[in-house]
């Protein structure tokens, strides 16, 4: 059928988050791993296309998101979801408003929204601020993010260089009267020229107004969390029937590898927790780089990979800074992420059917090196993170890309028991 919603996200955890939320609803959603190469065929209710454009040069980014566009309207999508972080991670000079911008001119609108609110994974919005749980976002953890280190919690600032067109704020006292308010706010807005307007959220019924009164926008953007309600709205205006069936578990056998290159606070926590309980490799940046990643290919294949090893490159910030002085913060990030494109290949060559990959740009350069391009959306693991079913190298293998702050201390263990699951 022809898309009812097209999305672009800018990296592969944000992509399997927002696909995963869509299915919850039991509508049929489809991931595809960058601009599929061939014409649109045989395509679903939601399509979600993934891009690794968060940190990319701008023009790049752009070029690569309008693509990604014009291969949906092609598919016959006319409404469209641009998807980012729930912490807006982006570089100062963008992706975020440049991409928006593109797709608005490219769809032919004049107003967006930006909503990256995700109240279920304590991410909300009041007065244009980010908050991460009790704390604004510039004095959360993402202040030492390897490569968007976020130093401001205010949206609209952060979008304002990065936009041609003004900036406004639809507050919380207007989202909390409703959607209608909330519509007539947009519109009057949209008198003053505003064309990109942060909504405020801090809980999931503010969510549900602000898919209702944006769920006929040409282009939305934000977080998953707020095109979650749109299956039910679309089933409710009849453009959508209810008919998805379940992705059908592939038989896999039960070799496992874990592998981690987000450096976030909740990733390294989960990488302590299941240190405990497995066989674990870290992998430091500044020894790659001197003496490339055999110590590491060597380990592995030591391993039995039925006790799901872990092999990870997640460190403190004083670390990281380390590694980023040594070796400059773009490249010491490359390094990790091709020894870590090269040791899933090996595992998975090694018998490894189950992966689990931790980071946006992490999940990025695993599943590329597994050359994986179209996604089944199986179990969800965690608010955000589902088992996708795949085939590698004609291996079906079951892969969770999980964004770094996603997930509890125990999720790597509970990622697993979920597959046992019938
Ligand atoms: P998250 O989802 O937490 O943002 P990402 O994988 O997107 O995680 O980003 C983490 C980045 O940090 C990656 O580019 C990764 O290669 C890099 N990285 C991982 N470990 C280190 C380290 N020890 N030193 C420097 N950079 C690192």
């Amino acid at each position: 059928m022809k898309p009812v919603l097209g999305c672009i996200a800018d990296d592969f955890t944000g992509a399997t988050d927002l696909a995963g939320l869509l299915s919850r609803s039991g509508v049929a959603v489809r991931l595809r791993l960058g601009v599929p190469t061939t014409p649109p065929k045989d395509t679903s209710a939601f399509e979600v296309i993934a891009l690794k454009c968060r940190t990319s040069p701008v023009d790049e980014a752009v070029a690569e998101c309008r693509a990604a566009l014009a291969w949906l309207k092609a598919a016959g999508a006319e409404r469209f979801f641009w998807k980012y972080c729930s912490t807006f991670d982006c570089t100062a000079q963008g992706n975020i408003g440049p991409v928006a911008e593109a797709l608005m001119a490219d769809i032919g609108t004049d107003q967006t929204i930006y909503c990256p609110a995700f109240p279920e994974n304590g991410r909300s919005i009041y007065m244009g601020n980010l908050f991460v749980g009790q704390q604004p976002l510039a004095e959360s953890p993402m202040k030492d993010h390897p490569l968007t280190p976020m130093t401001d919690s205010n949206l609209m600032r952060l979008l304002m260089p990065q936009v041609t067109k003004p900036v406004g704020l639809a507050p919380q006292r207007v989202v909390a009267q409703g959607a209608e308010m909330l519509r007539s706010e947009l519109a009057a807005l949209r008198v003053e020229n505003i064309a990109h307007v942060v909504v405020d959220a801090v809980a999931d019924e503010n969510l549900q107004t602000i898919a209702e009164a944006c769920w006929d926008m040409k282009l939305m953007t934000g977080g998953s969390a707020v095109a979650m309600p749109l299956p039910s709205i679309y089933v409710k205006q009849g453009l959508l029937p209810r008919n998805a069936p379940a992705a059908v578990k592939p038989d896999l056998s039960d070799q496992a590898v874990i592998l981690s290159g987000s450096c976030s606070k909740m990733t390294r926590a989960q990488v302590a927790a299941y240190s405990q309980l497995a066989p674990s490799f870290r992998l430091d940046p500044i020894e790659l780089a001197q003496q490339g990643v055999g110590a590491a290919l060597r380990w592995l294949a030591e391993q039995d990979l039925t006790t799901a090893p872990l092999i990870y490159a997640s460190a403190e910030p004083d670390q990281v800074r380390a590694a980023q002085d040594a070796l400059g913060v773009a490249r010491a990030g490359a390094i990790v992420e091709e020894a870590l494109a090269e040791l899933v290949v090996a595992a998975r060559d090694q018998g490894a059917r189950r992966i689990i990959a931790a980071g946006g740009e992490t999940s990025g350069a695993v599943a590329l090196a597994l050359g994986i391009s179209d996604l089944a959306i199986g179990a969800e693991i965690a608010p955000g993170v589902p088992w996708c079913y795949a085939v590698s190298n004609s291996y079906n293998i079951a892969i969770a890309l999980k964004s770094g702050n996603f997930g509890t201390e125990t999720f790597f263990k509970e990622a697993l028991n979920v597959l046992e699951q019938p």
